[in-house]
């Protein structure tokens, strides 16, 4: 079955919804296709947003009613598997083996979490008590953080840059949200555990977007979470079941050595799945499997192909007020591109 859209967008997160909305809002159609059963990408595996809380589930609320018009169709369940040209059109192919075709699509198939087991020095997936950053988001988000034999954590250690910034994995780059995500938890986790004491170990801290830096300063006057420059060498378990961390203080040039209950990875982002499957079909992938634009500092929503877009983190990785502001900005090539070549 072929649908009528003037932009078919692949992927129903942040991006996806936010460029529907616009697109809309100037009375373009746009037909979204979300492989998952409900939209909101990984939204719904967040409950405050950083640097200032909002509510995950308030944002979700209002990018759909933002695409609740006659001009926004939102395909759940239905994952886009190619790409191709027909003609002066676009045509995607649904698993399901169902059709769409349109004049321009619009990439927004975002990002996945790094899999913290491929840095076995920490011990995650071995250690029961040490787990990922969205694991303990979604402890934050029921209210109760324990460890997993039901203790109440007197100790909470995070370890930065977990996948990113690394040799050992290949990304060199920077996830850009992880420091911020890691105070922001920090300070959750306080409000949560008042007696617990906090270190977090990072390489440098990335403090890049607007009111980061206040809470930054507010996690260690009001929250007294310490910060510890240095790389943390190896974790192991110990006697009582606790997490021995070991790592170097490079401000001070000396060793530390310190027993958490808990202690939390903070893990960077890699291209989604879907993200490296169109950048390799599509050829236009980066050394890491992100999208590459046409030109990162004029034309980042468009691509070698005209008609493709992007936005959002299947780029690089990015914080979501950026990854909003990208889609507006993905909307408006789009509206562009549709005016010259189609109205
Ligand atoms: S944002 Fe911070 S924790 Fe994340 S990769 Fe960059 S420097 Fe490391």
């Amino acid at each position: 079955m072929t649908q009528a859209a003037d932009c078919i967008i692949i992927g129903g997160g942040p991006a996806g919804l936010q460029a529907a909305g616009r697109l809309a809002q100037a009375g373009y159609h746009a037909t979204v296709l979300e492989k998952e059963e409900t939209v909101g990408g990984k939204l719904n595996k967040w409950d405050k947003l950083f640097p200032d809380f909002y509510d995950a589930k308030k944002l979700k609320k209002q990018l759909e009613d933002d695409c609740a018009s006659s001009d926004v169709t939102l395909m759940t369940g239905a994952e886009a598997v190619k790409v191709e040209p027909e003609g002066s059109m676009w045509k995607v192919t649904v698993k399901d083996g169902r059709t769409l075709s349109a004049p321009s699509v619009l990439l927004c198939t975002g990002f996945e979490p790094f899999d913290a087991t491929r840095k076995e020095e920490y011990g995650y997936g071995i250690y029961p008590d040490v787990i990922s950053s969205v694991e303990l988001e979604a402890m934050i988000g029921k209210g109760e953080i324990k460890t997993r034999d039901g203790r109440t954590p007197q100790s909470v250690a995070y370890i930065q840059c977990v996948g990113s910034r690394d040799e050992k994995t290949g990304n060199h780059y920077c996830s850009v949200n992880c420091c911020i995500c890691a105070v922001k938890q920090c300070i959750e986790v306080k409000q949560l555990l008042p007696e617990a004491n906090q270190y977090c170990f990072y390489m440098d801290l990335r403090m890049t977007g607007q009111h980061f830096e206040e809470r930054y300063r507010e996690s260690q006057e009001k929250y007294n979470v310490h910060f510890i420059r240095g790389r943390v060498s190896e974790t192991a378990l110990t006697q009582d079941g606790r997490i021995q961390v070991k790592a170097e203080d490079t401000l001070l040039s000396r060793p530390v050595k310190m027993t958490v209950d808990l202690l939390v990875l903070m893990v960077g982002m890699e291209p989604s799945p879907s993200t490296r499957h169109f950048a390799e079909e599509l050829q236009m992938s980066d050394p890491y499997g992100f999208y590459l634009s046409q030109d990162h500092e004029s034309d980042d929503n468009l691509t070698r192909h005209a008609g493709i877009f992007l936005a959002g983190s299947g780029k690089r990785p990015m914080a979501i007020p950026k990854t909003r502001k990208d889609a507006d900005a993905a909307a408006w090539e789009i509206i562009r591109y549709l005016k010259q070549h189609t109205r």
